[in-house]
């Protein structure tokens, strides 16, 4: 199959430049398209054959459930029961990087929740994903818009070197600016559960929920034989081919000193912070030391730029836990399959 390459500037796109891309939404097509977390690989969320091309392109194990994106928080009642817990995170955070798991209605197509009686419902700030759904007249399934396991894409390069050729269309809408997939909460009957940290942070979600728990597989690897809900979930996932080591120690010094040293080897890839490394071959910049926020939009294409061939090991700094640093190490210890280097 031959991929159209269609550019839609979120400044200044407009409406008939994704009429095409909409159609093949309609029609049973897959369409990669920019979010604010990263780009998406979607296909008509009541479509079942259209949803099960998405799990082939993407190599990714079918018993895995796909969130599906709408337009306005209104129109998510139609798919999902949403309860006031959900209206409130709505009126917070939506648009934007958050996830919600809600009871299903039962009537999307079946492959978008793998069988489960739940379903995870997004509304994207993104302008452009918010026009092509809207064009689309469908709620949007969409996983990642990489190759199952790779580091997920925030960049139209990083969509076309993964699915150029499985997909009808994909849309450059420049680069991602949250960078990290959305946060995923769970609500049920009893409470929330915290199943994936991203740009809504934890804290944000206590100021409106109150009590949250976090799903152990946040930070810790599955138990050894247990079945991980979700990928993100596995010990590995997100990963580059060369083996990550996150690289941990409370002294700083000692931490720049160590990126300096290892940086001295050609096999040897750094991803580190401004200042920390002279620049030179195989030194890769995650942006200021305290700017998180510059981190996450960065990690993924970071940890695919490092990846080139001749290098045999990827050093980064181990990110603390507060904020949005949940999510980066959360996203790191799975690209690094939990191999964290003390010193
Ligand atoms: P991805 O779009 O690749 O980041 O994957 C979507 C993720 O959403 C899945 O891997 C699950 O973690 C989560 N998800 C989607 N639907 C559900 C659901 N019904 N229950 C729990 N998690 C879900
Ligand atoms: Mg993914």
């Amino acid at each position: 199959m031959t991929t159209k390459f269609i550019s839609a500037d979120p400044e200044r796109f407009a409406e008939s430049d994704l009429s095409d891309a909409a159609k093949a939404i309609r029609d049973g097509g897959l369409v990669a398209f920019p979010t604010e977390t990263v780009y998406g690989l979607g296909a008509s969320g009541i479509n079942d054959r259209a949803v099960k091309r998405i799990f082939e392109a993407k190599g990714r194990p079918s018993n895995n459930p796909l969130i599906l994106h709408f337009a306005s928080v209104g129109d998510c009642n139609e798919y999902a029961v949403c309860d006031d817990r959900f209206l409130a995170l709505a009126d917070a955070f939506m648009p934007g990087p958050l996830t919600v798991v809600l009871p299903s209605r039962g009537n999307c197509a079946p492959s978008v929740t793998a069988g489960l009686s739940t379903v995870a419902v997004r509304v994207p700030m993104h302008p452009v994903a918010r026009s092509l759904i809207k064009a689309a007249g469908v709620p949007i399934a969409a996983p990642s818009a990489n190759l199952s396991g790779k580091p997920s894409p925030t960049t139209c390069d990083h969509v076309k070197n993964d699915l150029n050729g499985k997909v009808e269309f994909v849309i450059d809408g420049g680069a991602c600016t949250v960078g990290l997939e959305s946060t995923i909460v769970k609500l049920d009957p009893t409470g929330a559960t915290l199943l994936r940290p991203g740009g809504i942070t934890l804290e944000m979600l206590k100021s409106v929920l109150g009590e949250v728990d976090v799903a152990p597989e946040v930070l810790a690897p599955p138990a050894p034989g247990a079945v991980p809900e979700s990928p993100g979930m596995l010990l590995k996932h997100y990963s580059p081919n060369a083996p990550l080591y996150l690289v941990r120690s409370d002294d700083h010094a000692r931490l720049t000193s160590f990126f300096h040293e290892a940086s001295m080897q050609p096999d040897n890839a750094i991803i580190c912070f401004n200042g920390d490394v002279n620049p030179k071959n195989n030194v890769y910049y995650l942006g200021d030391r305290d700017d998180e926020f510059e981190h996450a939009r960065r990690l993924f294409d970071l940890l695919r730029v490092a990846d080139k061939p001749g290098i045999r090991r990827i050093y980064a700094p181990m990110p603390r836990r507060e904020g949005i640093g949940l999510a980066l190490q959360n996203r790191m210890l799975r690209a690094a399959a939990f191999r964290i280097k003390d010193i």
